[in-house]
């Protein structure tokens, strides 16, 4: 796990890999994908592919090494009275399909209503990039999202609401690029309460 991460940038969301060394069969794997892909693994331009692929998939699954309720530890109680709707808008993450291995490129909304405590609005996001940095479903990552903050934050409601393209729609099998697909999960008073769903769901779509 890594918890050592908590002051880092902003822009640093999830905690680089470790420098690793490639094992042997990791390598010879890729270069078998290579050459049924219908390519020479031996050429000049692929000798070093395998390499970089293998650290490229451990910088794509980082989120395996995350613990990503952790983010939400530290809290601040003190809120002035804030008992509005929290909104992180249009915040770009990656993932990849658990069927094909494929990216999945999207924005999250990820909104909350406080009860008696707030967190760093950056963590919203760590949360996000910990569970996408790993093979997904968009579902499950919704639901995963939703749930974490709902757990370790104990929120009166939480809507996450994401929007991505698959790459294993825009450039294999149906070949439909420009398709989003939109997936949303709803905890506590905007699952339960009309008006505090559409209050969120408008928020969201504001922008
Ligand atoms: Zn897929």
């Amino acid at each position: 796990m890594i918890h050592e991460h908590d002051d880092a940038e902003d822009g640093d969301l999830v905690a680089g890999p470790p420098e690793v060394e490639v094992p042997d069969h990791v390598a010879e794997a890729i270069r078998t994908l290579i050459h049924w892909a219908g390519d020479d693994p031996t050429r000049e331009g692929l000798v070093d592919t395998p390499r970089r692929v293998a650290k490229a998939w451990r910088e794509y699954c980082a989120g395996y090494a995350d613990d990503p309720g952790h983010h939400l530890e530290r809290v601040f109680e003190e809120v002035g009275g804030y008992d509005d709707i929290v909104l992180l808008r249009d915040i770009p993450f990656q993932s990849h399909c658990e069927h094909h291995m494929a990216p999945i490129i999207g924005r999250a909304h990820i909104a909350y209503l406080p009860k008696d405590h707030v967190v760093g609005i950056s963590k919203l996001a760590r949360v996000l990039h910990g569970f996408a940095r790993r093979l997904q479903v968009q579902e499950r990552l919704t639901a995963e999202v939703a749930d974490c903050i709902w757990k370790h934050l104990r929120p009166r409601g939480v809507a996450v609401v994401i929007e991505a393209t698959h790459g294993c729609m825009t450039s294999r099998g149906v070949r439909t690029p420009g398709v989003t697909m939109t997936t949303s999960r709803m905890m506590g008073v905007f699952r339960d309460d009309e008006r505090s769903r559409k209050e969120v769901l408008a928020l969201i779509a504001k922008g």
